[in-house]
């Protein structure tokens, strides 16, 4: 029992640790827990960024998005379109909550989630999932995908022909979904929304509009990983979420 008491203590710490690398300690005090709670479906007012995640009208019935959103995914399970298929364990088509309001896309799968047919359960996608928590929001109420629903060859970056076979998959989550923010995370996904020249540094933080939804780019995951004693790109991160949780009404 002590055993387990102070692995857990030991859990937290590490946590405690995390959040206050990125800033965001604060959602341990209890007032912010309270605020954070808002219904997440409230129509929402202006955002630091001077834009408004739009609210829920037109929005498909659950039972009705359930439907298409599980055909989808056995079809991207199926799908042959391109040569990323060949060399698949699982496609991995997504996972969350079909009404989520927040979205996030990465780049595609790499080996875990190859291996389990699941998105974002590597080492990038632990970050991810804490980076989730830390907005005090857990990760089976977002919705979780990739630009290509198969992993490339030794996680290589996918090619303009993977990305445009896979492009209706993405589409038709975002249609049906229906999220009021997206959260792109690197250079893929967010040129999949709004193509550029530009690198993440001067892409990240600021959000751009995809149809009726919200982009906001930030770092992927994996970047982070990489540079893990680089606290300002977490900061700069965790800056980029908050704009994301305000623009939803939940700061
Ligand atoms: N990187 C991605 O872009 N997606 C995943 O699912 C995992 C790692």
């Amino acid at each position: 029992m002590a055993g387990k008491n102070k692995q857990h203590l030991r859990g937290l710490e590490q946590e405690l640790r995390f959040l206050t690398e990125i800033g965001a300690d604060f959602i341990f005090a209890p007032d912010q827990r309270d605020k954070a709670k808002p219904d997440q479906r409230a129509a929402v007012g202006e955002s630091a960024a001077g834009l408004t995640a739009p609210a829920d009208a037109g929005r498909k019935p659950d039972k009705e998005k359930q439907r298409i959103l599980q055909a989808l995914e056995k079809r991207i399970l199926r799908c042959t379109l391109c040569p990323l298929s060949q060399g698949r364990t699982r496609a991995v088509p997504g996972e969350g909550d079909y009404s989520a309001a927040l979205m996030f896309v990465g780049e595609g799968p790499g080996a875990d989630e190859d291996i389990q047919g699941r998105p974002f359960v590597g080492r990038a996608g632990q970050l991810l999932t804490r980076i989730i928590a830390a907005m005090n929001t857990r990760r089976q109420d977002v919705y979780i995908t990739n630009v290509v629903k198969c992993r490339p060859p030794q996680n290589r970056t996918p090619v303009r022909e993977e990305i445009e076979k896979c492009r209706p998959y993405l589409l038709e989550q975002i249609e049906c979904i229906a999220p009021r923010v997206i959260v792109s995370l690197g250079k893929v996904a967010t040129d999949s929304f709004r193509p550029s020249a530009a690198g993440m540094s001067s892409l990240r933080g600021n959000f751009v509009e995809f149809g009726n939804t919200l982009v906001m780019p930030t770092f992927h995951p994996s970047y982070l990983v990489r540079n893990e004693g680089n606290k300002e790109i977490k900061k700069l991160v965790w800056q980029d979420m908050q704009k994301v949780m305000e623009a939803l009404g939940r700061k």
